[in-house]
């Protein structure tokens, strides 16, 4: 078992979230399948989630799943994120995690930050193993340094960072970098559950 991986599902536990750890993503996709059925689910503009499947998995089975990711321009992905907002389950991935138990998105429009903090029954973080980080502080830079500009490549921007390979700390239109979240325990009334997987998955 990885031993990474298992110290950082202890510190995220300890924390007050609902940890499962998977040694692939297929076992994890599987899981997320059975436990998700019957809901209006909302997703939040992940690859890791899209290299699941789990878009069409759970269509298959809950009356409505919305996915930004399945806009064809950024008006339609900003109309999808936002009717996400009357979702019961909301699943995303995390820009990084700490070894110490805190999780940590950054954001551009806000729908991915926004809806994983408040108005739904349950939240899912899925992420994979290389997301992972010693330290707030480190997990803090890969959000901004790692996940940032290759998200900012992939969404065709010409935001600095994208020549450079890291953060610029630019003021550029199309900055992906407006909000900031630090997960420290589950939110009040919504329930946080968290799907560590022992796979390199996402940005
Ligand atoms: S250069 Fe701008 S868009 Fe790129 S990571 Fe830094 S703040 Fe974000």
């Amino acid at each position: 078992m990885n031993e990474v991986l298992e110290r950082t599902a202890e510190a995220i536990r300890r924390n007050g979230f609902e940890v499962h750890v998977f040694d692939t993503a297929a076992q994890a996709a599987d899981f997320l399948d059975a436990e998700i059925d019957g809901k209006f689910v909302g997703l939040g503009d992940s690859m890791t989630l899209g290299a699941m499947g789990l878009y069409e998995r759970l269509l298959a089975h809950n009356p409505k799943v919305l996915d930004p990711q399945q806009g064809k321009d950024h008006p339609e992905f900003d109309a999808i994120a936002d009717a996400c907002w009357n979702a019961e389950v909301f699943l995303t991935s995390v820009n990084a995690l700490a070894e110490t138990g805190e999780m940590v998105n950054i954001d551009g429009h806000g729908n991915r930050v926004a809806q994983s903090i408040h108005g739904h029954q349950k939240v899912y973080f899925v992420a994979g193993r290389n997301k992972i980080e010693p330290t707030l502080e480190r997990a803090v830079w890969r959000a901004r340094n790692i996940a940032a500009p290759a998200n900012a490549k992939r969404h065709g921007f010409t935001t600095p960072c994208v020549a450079a390979g890291h953060c610029c700390d630019c003021s550029h239109p199309d900055r992906i970098c407006n909000a900031l979240v630090v997960y420290l325990h589950p939110m009040m009334a919504m329930e946080g559950v968290v799907v560590l997987i022992d796979e390199d998955m996402g940005l």
